[in-house]
């Protein structure tokens, strides 16, 4: 009897409609989306008032401004993005789940001018006819890189792919059981080979390839040798390799093509602790015929497939139509060569935010930390233990195996309340925020937390701390 009475307080649909267009209030959904959020906020009202968890006194008014809140929230819900934006606060700057190396802004700008409306992506302006995509980072990266010719895929992935496939299809590749790695993601060299129509010979043990080794494997039907770099792991002892210079002349002597997998790959000298990893140049003029890397690792560009080399297999790989479906999108394009405009001014290291993060220096993450932490010196009044404490984190990507670096974060200590419950809602929420948590306590490692991070963090910190002792 009761629950009868109150849907009969239920407003007219046209009602409601009307009522939002009073409401000065962007309504992003059209007038049919809008309708049937409003039916759903009936329908759900309904259900409650049937139930008898609607206050039977409700008055006419009230019962509109409930089904309007739920209309609001389900519309806020149509638009509520997936892929967001998230603070880094782990230390890994190459993090491949946080969508690895974070954009420099002539990046940005160069996407935004891209995406805003057309280009030449694939038009010559001078003859007014067909361009190439690929032309407009070729020239930059010969420079840069010291090969006679260059092409970008989709990512390192398809650049291994293509680069195997266009040159050992039906035929063998020679690889050191010290490089037959796993990358992660199931990315491993052994099923690429396999997938590319080429036929792995393994050579060596894992720990020394001799170039006797790779010498005893060659036949009439090898086609290729492959190098590849071991991004993720380090081989410490006895091992051994042979040079890369001592490769590349073995592979030509025997008229064979010789490929570098670097991974990472960098244009400019890294290292880290006495680790160093290779540069594209030095492979280059080690004599590699072609050398592939990842454009969203130590690059600092978005997802893409670098090889550099000689100009007749590079041309070559050109004319494979593989190269239609791993073919790079117009956005990652513009994302690249923005980046790379960044090496060629000399800029890199100010510029691309993986480079300055993974330089950042102990004195000055201090420093950072102990603004993070003044950020956050709310937290002590609810009982919050805060602290700057030493951390240790990794570059990440697939460069620096085994490195630690060092580096400075902010300890929270939550009091009632569990480490990790905190860092579950900490990645709830409009910016989601990744720490690490340690003994119950988390941890915000401060090396890739951008310009404004600290103070997101923080409000949302004393949000949870507040909203939880409320
Ligand atoms: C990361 C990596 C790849 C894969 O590169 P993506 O750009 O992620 O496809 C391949 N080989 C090596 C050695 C790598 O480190």
């Amino acid at each position: 009897m009761k629950a009868n009475e109150i849907l009969r307080r239920i407003p007219a649909v046209e009602q409601l409609v009307m009522h939002l267009q009073r409401q000065n209030r962007a309504n992003w959904l059209d007038h049919e989306n809008t309708v049937k959020a409003l039916r759903t906020a009936i329908s759900e009202f309904r259900q409650l008032a049937q139930r008898g968890d609607v206050e039977s006194t409700l008055a006419q008014e009230q019962v509109l401004e409930w089904i309007i809140r739920r209309y609001w929230e389900t519309a806020e819900l149509v638009v509520e993005q997936s892929l967001k934006k998230v603070i880094n606060a782990t230390g890994v700057v190459l993090h491949t789940n946080l969508g690895r190396a974070p954009l420099c802004m002539r990046a940005r700008q160069q996407v935004m001018t891209v995406m805003e409306g057309y280009s030449n992506l694939e038009y010559d302006l001078e003859s007014g006819g067909r361009g190439e995509r690929y032309s407009h980072v070729e020239k930059r990266l010969i420079e840069l890189t010291g090969a006679e010719a260059a092409l970008v895929v989709n990512n390192n992935a398809a650049a291994v792919m293509l680069a195997l496939g266009g040159i050992a299809r039906g035929k063998e590749v020679i690889v050191s059981r010290g490089e037959l790695v796993e990358i992660g993601g199931a990315f491993r060299i052994p099923d690429v080979i396999r997938q590319s129509g080429a036929v792995l010979v393994e050579v060596g043990a894992t720990n020394k390839t001799h170039i006797q080794d790779y010498e005893r494997a060659i036949n009439p039907a090898t086609a290729a040798i492959l190098k590849v770099h071991t991004s993720n792991f380090a081989v410490v002892g006895f091992t051994g390799q042979p040079e890369m210079a001592e490769l590349c002349q073995l592979a030509h002597a025997n008229n064979l093509v010789v490929i570098n997998d670097v991974g990472s790959g960098t244009l400019q000298p890294l290292e880290v602790q006495g680790t160093a990893e290779p540069t594209v140049q030095e492979c280059i003029a080690a004599g590699f015929d072609i050398v592939t890397f990842s454009g969203d690792k130590l690059l600092g560009a978005g997802q893409a497939g670098l090889l550099a080399g000689k100009k007749c297999y590079i041309e070559a790989l050109k004319k494979e139509p593989l190269l239609r479906a791993l073919r790079i999108d117009k956005l990652s394009l513009a994302a690249l060569e923005g980046t790379l405009t960044e090496y060629a001014t000399g800029a890199a290291n100010e510029m691309i935010p993986g480079w300055s993060m993974l330089h950042a220096s102990p004195p000055q993450l201090k420093e950072k930390a102990l603004k993070t932490m003044e950020c956050m010196r709310l937290l002590g009044d609810y009982g919050w233990r805060v602290g700057v404490v030493q951390t240790s984190s990794l570059a990440g990507g697939g460069s620096l195996p085994g490195v630690e670096l060092a580096g400075y974060g902010v300890e929270v200590a939550p009091l009632g309340a569990s480490a990790a419950s905190v860092a579950k809602r900490l990645r709830s929420g409009k910016t989601p925020i990744v720490c690490l948590v340690r003994d119950n306590a988390l941890i915000f490692d401060v090396r890739c937390m951008l310009p404004g991070d600290d103070d997101v963090l923080a409000e949302r910190l004393l949000q949870i701390v507040a909203g939880k002792l409320a």
